[in-house]
């Protein structure tokens, strides 16, 4: 970079800082930078074009073009030269703007008479905020260091964007950060929630773009950098003794970028433009976040990300924000992330009040965490991290899947109604929690609750329920750095069996694979993993974990009752190698002098359909089947549980569905074979009575669904529905929901 261009870049700054600095108010303040950056950049124009919402551009302000335009003259976001900066990312630098593919005349604003053109994005971490353009009316082309400059000065109008510095009495722009805001996304988990944003990622909030002395940045630079590669190579330290070699190689990478002098030398010249350390971090962040969102190697997007990981880690240091540096958790938090994994959320525990994602899916184990724990929990809110900041007001509704950030007085009155009538619903269920979940038909269903969490099992007090109908093992895993001794199993098994106090508690066998992968492990490159090497499969073809799982259960048990559950069977063959390990077990433990169970019952869960139709030798030796609705229904259906594009596509209720449900209910009352279902339909009250109205006895579901369903239970009568169903699926319909829904409307 020339020295002439570093000085003027930095006195363009300067006279912004002091813009900026200046007691005015938005608008005011807009206009005067137009008017110093186009005195600076000796143009004829600058204009500063603004996110009206998020499909639409505005101008707010301008230097050069017929002020009537401003706030009247809008684009499209990919319209015109100004709307294809911002759709890109990228800047646009012309000589003959008009001659330009896409250009778009805006007669309203004059700007026929201009020639030369160049718009910059104003990004923030690869996401538009606006344009910053100049022109002049000879034609004439910018230069690299003009081009450069004009995008380190969009960098500083877009923190102060962030900022709030454009909002005042005339207001320049949609304030971020100060008004009210509805994120409307899906509903995952039910339940409301009032508190204080708490970010998983915090944003870092750099306060200070601009800074006047460049070796005092750069000094500050390198301090950080060297705090960073200093724990980075700690980090990588601690993780040598638990990862695999060709892991390893990825982590060289990441310690590579931290290391690296490109990155480096690019964050120096911008300081030397006249940015501050911080905010040179930021731009380089941003190119990166650029990039990632248009490469479409998963290999590289992987690299970029994991650059983009180290800027954020290098700004908490500098900024001294962030997590790691103690950032304060709110009273009443509610977690706000981009999307979050199993074992992050179970190191925040259960004192979260609501978790709001902006991606998520509803059949991930985060989800069943999240449900396990009743926490409300509301997926696909877009661009709830531009906007939230770190202890802002929020409500979040699971039941309707929508967010309120910073609300106004009515939606905080008219939330406060809706707690307390949850409350009361609340108190209703209480007042049923020892009653039997009994028919008007009189029939009994039993009512067991999903557990995975020692954390858990006080619910079962609670809510009434008759025992665990399914232990996800794997859920203990998932916070671990390795895989836990046998010794640590059993008494993880023995405290929950003692919790259980005399309660039937059904193990299942740790189903890894898929969307649920432990930290430790060695994730296969599969292309369809959820069809892949999974669950039983796994279990059969790494014996030794599985044994040492089973060794575990048998001696936690320790003379008690135990029921094992093995997941994902395919066929009777795969079911009877895993009893057969589980018989190797008992009689290994009982020549080491082990007490052996009381009773052990060996069970299996249907959820590949193939399974409904194998060998009567199955049903025959199976000592009960659980039926796990979410896979079930993912395989019949060939819809992927974890995408949203498909998973609503198909009914649970489907009367093809219902039918084969009913084929499995039969062969297991020909063979007398208990039977239940543990899919997450089981605690929706409507599809629960259909369940039980074809004839399973015994649901499992999340603990805080007990009431719910036990309550509408009560009230129907199964013959009832049963003739519903039986009439909707002679009438071709292609659900029962409908006619079951306006059956129970008329009672
Ligand atoms: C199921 O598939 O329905 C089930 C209960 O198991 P998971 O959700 O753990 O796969
Ligand atoms: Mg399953």
């Amino acid at each position: 970079m020339p020295e002439k261009s570093e000085s003027e870049s930095r006195k363009l700054l300067k006279k912004l800082k002091e813009t900026l600095s200046e007691e005015s108010a938005g608008q005011e303040r807009l206009d005067k930078i137009t008017n110093i950056i186009a005195a600076a950049m000796k143009t004829h124009v600058c204009s500063v074009y603004l996110l009206r919402d998020e499909k639409t551009l505005e101008l707010c302000a301008t230097q050069g073009l017929k002020k009537s335009a401003i706030h009247q003259t809008r684009l499209k976001i990919g319209e015109g030269l100004v709307g294809k900066v911002a759709k890109s990312i990228e800047s646009i630098n012309t000589e003959n703007a008009p001659s330009e593919k896409g250009f778009r005349f805006m007669p309203e604003t004059g700007e026929g008479i201009y020639s030369s053109f160049l718009g910059v994005p104003i990004q923030r971490l690869g996401k538009t905020l606006g344009v910053l353009v100049v022109q002049t009316k000879h034609s004439r082309s910018y230069t690299e260091d003009e081009v450069y400059g004009l995008e380190v000065v969009a960098m500083v109008l877009a923190e102060m964007t962030e900022l709030g510095a454009f909002i005042g009495d005339g207001e320049a722009l949609s304030p971020l950060h100060t008004k009210p805001v509805t994120f409307n996304g899906e509903i995952n988990h039910e339940g409301v929630a009032d508190g204080a944003v708490y970010l998983h990622e915090p944003r870092v909030v750099i306060t200070n773009p601009i800074a006047e002395d460049p070796h005092e940045e750069v000094r500050r630079l390198d301090e950080s950098i060297n705090v960073l590669r200093t724990s980075v190579d700690r980090l990588l330290e601690s993780a040598d003794s638990i990862i695999e070699s060709d892991q390893k190689k990825i982590l060289d990478t990441y310690r590579m970028f931290a290391n690296s002098r490109g990155w480096v030398r690019k964050m120096k010249e911008n300081i030397a433009l006249g940015l501050s350390a911080e905010a040179a971090v930021e731009k380089e962040q941003s190119l990166t976040r650029a990039r990632m969102e248009k490469v479409p190697d998963a290999y590289l997007k992987d690299r970029l990300h994991d650059l983009d990981d180290l800027s954020n880690r290098l700004l908490r240091i500098l900024t001294g924000q962030g997590k790691e540096t103690g950032a304060i958790v709110p009273k009443n938090p509610i977690l706000v992330a981009r999307n979050i994994g199993p074992g992050e959320l179970l190191d925040y525990g259960k004192s979260l009040k609501a978790i709001v994602l902006e991606e998520g899916s509803i059949g991930s184990h985060a989800s069943i965490i999240a449900r396990a724990w009743n926490i409300p929990l509301v997926i696909f809110a877009k661009n709830i991290l531009i906007e939230a900041l770190n202890g802002d007001p929020i409500l979040v509704d699971g039941d309707l899947g929508i967010a309120h950030l910073r609300p106004d007085e009515t939606i905080v009155k008219a939330f406060k109604d809706k707690i307390l009538m949850q409350k009361e619903a609340q108190k209703k269920y209480a007042s049923i929690r020892t009653l039997k979940a009994r028919s008007l038909c009189k029939t009994v269903i039993q009512m067991n609750m999903n557990a995975g969490l020692l954390g858990e099992l006080p619910s079962l007090e609670k809510s009434g329920a008759d025992g665990i109908g399914l232990f996800r093992t794997e859920l203990q895993f998932l916070t671990r750095s390795k895989f836990p001794k046998r010794a640590e199993l059993a008494t993880m098994y023995s405290s929950v069996l003692d919790a259980a106090k005399g309660k039937n508690i059904i193990f299942r066998t740790l189903d890894i694979g898929a969307d649920k992968i432990l930290p430790f492990m060695k994730v296969q490159a599969e292309l369809n993993p959820s069809l892949g090497w999974r669950g039983i499969r796994q279990s059969l073809d790494k014996k030794i974990v599985t044994k040492i799982q089973l060794q575990a259960l048998i001696r936690g048990s320790n003379g008690r009752d135990l029921s094992i559950m093995f997941p994902m069977i395919s066929e009777f063959s795969e079911f009877s190698e895993a009893r057969e390990l589980v018989l190797a077990q008992l009689s290994k433990e009982k020549k080491s002098g082990k007490i052996l169970p009381k009773h052990i019952k060996i069970g299996a869960m249907l959820e590949i359909p193939s399974l409904a139709y194998t060998s009567e030798k199955f049903f025959d030796q199976v000592d009960f089947i659980s039926i796990g609705g979410n896979d079930l229904k993912q395989f019949f259906f060939a819809a992927d549980r974890d995408n949203e594009l498909v998973r609503n596509r198909y009914d649970t209720l489907n009367t093809s569905f219902i039918t084969f449900l009913k084929k499995i209910i039969r062969r297991c009352e020909n063979s007398k074979t208990p039977l239940s279902f543990c899919g997450e339909d089981a605690g929706r009250p409507i599809e629960a009575i259909c369940l039980a109205a074809i004839g399973i006895r015994s649901l499992s579901m999340r603990a805080p669904s007990i009431g719910p369903v036990k309550s509408l239970l009560r009230k129907v009568n199964l013959n009832d529905i049963k003739t519903v169903i039986n009439t909707s699926i002679k009438d071709g319909e292609s659900s029962v929901r409908q006619a079951v829904t306006d059956h129970l409307n008329g009672i």
